[in-house]
């Protein structure tokens, strides 16, 4: 299969008349400068597709349905209470369509590839399902479905806080021991063989909250052997928290207790002195940055100039899911700077294209995140390709070097016009090839779920 595109931004910059072919979900050969060839699909600017590397695919399912403010109650409370009924209800059906949906909707967007922070284990009430990894083989069977890239990563949850506290009992189904979380990411790693094999199983230590030091110590010694991602300074009150019983700030506690490498993912890396910022960015992890869902719940913004400055690596994750968007993502993490700063063109180090700056970084680090061969166009690298149109009034009056600043800053995602993952070409004219579908399925699960609650 190729495609051939009229531009396309190669690893060594833009290309004009670029043929691509593919085999076995990887770029096999580029060729500038050449003619297409009948079968060949046929796009406007080719890219290289962005991973979204952190995502609770449930969560979408709530969007839209907290944002409505109780006298008495602290903000984060209708949130966090529907989030609770809904765990105490979503079935194994259920969490499979609302995945189908949210992976359809990042791949129309134009991520290829999901690293899914994976949760919901158990039974409502805390039983285990009789195959432990139940929930796990819906979310794979999900991403199946789509065609998305998924890098899963089974989160070990133990604790409601610091000090070993033991979990609340709405948050059973979150919560294993040592030894059950090892049976659980095992079965996921035998599940993986049913996926294509971009597909990747990591590893994911809630929090400093939710687990202890001797089990974080333990679980990296027998289960770290892809992406570790780890949910570290979202809240004030978790840095509080962490201080308070662990002696340290989350990231500089981190950084001393573990051997934090490029194999590692820091999610919500938001409240970090400039201190712990420039270590973490020596380390080579990735900053997982969420903006929208940072924003939605008022977590505060990322130290960006300090950690692009210091040569930090990063990536984006739509997290809660209640915004599924590339461009907003991207446009919400610089605006959040400037409203910080009072200031323009803050996430760029020298003079330089904010957008390009922020897209291609973003392409490198959510692959790196995700274990995947992608974030650039080059023969060898995963086909992780999206296709937009630059004939669209947002952005056909730009150049080459502005065409990334117009589609961060001026377009919105209904440019994007195909999306291939590992050289699966499931997004076509802007709609992924089984929407309706998808679609209809959601709606049927929801109606389900809402009567229940
Ligand atoms: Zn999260």
């Amino acid at each position: 299969m190729a495609i051939f595109a009229k531009r396309a931004l190669l690893s060594v910059g833009w290309a004009s008349n670029t043929r691509v072919e593919m085999e076995d979900g990887k770029i096999a050969s580029l060729q500038p400068a050449a003619s297409g060839r009948p079968g060949d699909v046929c796009v406007d600017t080719l890219l290289p597709a962005l991973a979204n590397l952190h995502s609770h695919a449930f969560q979408r399912a709530m969007a839209g349905m907290t944002e409505y403010r109780l006298a008495g109650r602290d903000s984060f409370w209708t949130w966090r209470d529907l989030m609770y009924r809904f765990t105490k209800h979503l079935t194994p059906d259920q969490v499979r369509a609302i995945a189908s949906l949210v992976y359809m909707e990042m791949q129309e967007s134009g991520y290829a590839s999901v690293g899914e922070f994976h949760y919901l284990h158990h039974q409502p009430g805390g039983a285990p399902y009789d195959r432990l990894a139940e929930l796990s083989d819906r979310i794979m069977e999900a991403a199946a479905e789509i065609g998305i890239g998924l890098t899963h990563l089974p989160v070990l949850y133990s604790y409601a806080g610091v000090g070993e506290k033991p979990l609340e009992p709405v948050q059973t189904r979150f919560g294993n021991d040592l030894d059950r979380f090892c049976k659980l990411v095992d079965q996921a790693q035998d599940a993986l063989g049913g996926l294509p094999d971009d597909c990747r199983v990591g590893i994911a230590p809630h929090s400093l909250r939710a687990t202890s030091p001797a089990d974080l110590a333990r679980v990296l010694a027998m289960q770290h052997k892809g992406p570790c991602h780890i949910h570290i300074a979202e809240q004030p009150k978790e840095v509080a928290e962490v201080q308070a019983g662990l002696g340290a700030r989350p990231v500089e506690w981190l950084l001393h207790n573990a051997q934090i490498d490029e194999s590692w993912c820091l999610v919500h890396a938001t409240h970090m002195t400039d201190q712990e910022t420039r270590d973490m960015a020596a380390t080579g992890a990735v900053a997982g940055l969420c903006p929208v869902t940072e924003a939605n719940l008022g977590d505060g913004p990322f130290n960006g100039p300090v950690y692009l400055n210091a040569g930090g690596t990063f990536g984006v994750g739509s997290d809660s899911n209640v915004l599924i968007s590339l461009t907003e993502e991207l446009r919400t993490l610089e605006y959040s700077q400037r409203l910080r700063d009072l200031s323009r063109n803050v996430m760029v180090v020298g003079e330089k294209s904010v957008g390009q700056t922020l897209y291609c970084g973003a392409a490198k680090g959510g692959a790196k995140a995700l274990d995947r061969n992608a974030g650039e166009i080059a023969e060898g690298k995963l086909a992780d390709l999206v296709a937009i149109d630059s004939q669209n009034p947002a952005l056909c009056a730009l150049t080459s070097q502005q065409l990334l600043d117009g589609l961060v800053f001026a377009a919105k995602d209904q440019v994007v016009t195909d999306v291939w993952s590992a050289g699966r070409h499931r997004v076509r004219e802007g709609r992924h090839v089984a929407r309706d579908q998808i679609v209809s399925n959601y709606r049927q699960a929801m109606a389900d779920l809402l009567a229940k609650l």
